[in-house]
């Protein structure tokens, strides 16, 4: 069974007990807007609130998992057209105040929010995964990718430490999150495997059956050991000071953000980008100076 949630979302039932969210905005590579943030919330909601639903999957429509967070805008919607979940609201007020409440709650506490979701959770990643789209499969309990994934946080090359869900350390190990960072450079599918951010790789032509496979396996197990076992997982990294890195790093993100408005009157350092990209960024930030 399928239903639609909200514009940019599939809800489906593929099996007994079995929730499969999926982005279905191809032809914007799944970039997440504040229209996708939101059904995602609802359908993630819609499963844990279904008893009979034991497992979830995320996925995102072919070609590609996800190209990140939609920089292009919000297709004309504000955050008053959302309900907000976290205690932040005023995404558009003037200055840092507004930048800071908008990501606090979109893009750390909301995926924090998916992170401990009471159910496991299992992302079915294809082709590319960027940037905000390794916050969506990171969030997810487990990771089953197709031989052709490739993963890349880019942030660093518009001047800000990573994206706003500083997971990196945790899901491949300080020294290798270094290299992955400062270069912006591709991690494989074989690469990931091997750091232990996924858990397995599969021929592309099988993902989608695998990853329902594993969630039937799941499914069979005891539904309240399930949730403690997830439970006492995500405790153990807690405890290991997990959540209050994440927060300390979200300030220095911000920072970063801060740092180039006041240089170069945008929110990213415009220099890393192509040519036609950093001039329309430049335009855009003189009109906005001139308003
Ligand atoms: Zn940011």
């Amino acid at each position: 069974m399928t239903e639609r949630i909200g514009e940019w979302i599939r809800y489906e039932t593929p099996a007994d007990q079995i929730a499969r969210v999926v982005m279905d905005r191809p032809d914007a590579r799944n970039a997440q807007d504040l229209q996708m943030t939101y059904d995602l919330n609802e359908a993630f909601d819609k499963a844990v609130a279904d008893d009979d639903i034991k497992v979830i999957i995320l996925a995102g429509e072919d070609p590609h998992f996800s190209s990140g967070h939609d920089l292009s805008g919000d297709t004309s919607k504000t955050w008053r057209d959302f309900p907000v979940v976290s205690t932040w609201a005023g995404f558009d007020l003037p200055g840092a105040e507004g930048r800071f409440g908008r990501e606090h709650e979109i893009y750390l506490d909301i995926t924090e929010r998916w992170r401990n979701l009471s159910k496991p959770m299992i992302a079915e990643v294809q082709g590319k995964c960027i940037a905000g789209g390794l916050m969506l499969a990171w969030a997810c309990d487990l990771i089953v990718a197709s031989d052709d994934a490739a993963f890349r946080d880019p942030v660093l090359e518009m001047g800000v430490c990573g994206v706003e869900f500083f997971s990196h350390p945790w899901e491949i190990g300080p020294r290798k999150a270094k290299e992955w960072l400062m270069t912006a450079d591709w991690l494989t599918a074989e690469q990931a495997l091997a750091l232990g951010m996924l858990n397995h790789i599969v021929p592309r032509a099988e993902l989608g059956d695998f990853t329902l496979d594993l969630a039937k396996r799941i499914a069979n197990k005891p539904a309240f050991a399930l949730k403690m076992t997830k439970e006492a997982v995500n405790q153990t990294m807690d405890a290991m000071g997990r959540k209050n890195a994440m927060q300390q790093v979200f300030s220095l993100h911000q920072l970063c953000h801060s740092h180039n408005q006041q240089v170069f009157n945008m929110a990213v350092d415009p220099t890393g980008f192509p040519e036609a990209v950093r001039k329309s960024l430049e335009r855009k930030a003189a009109e906005a100076k001139n308003a």
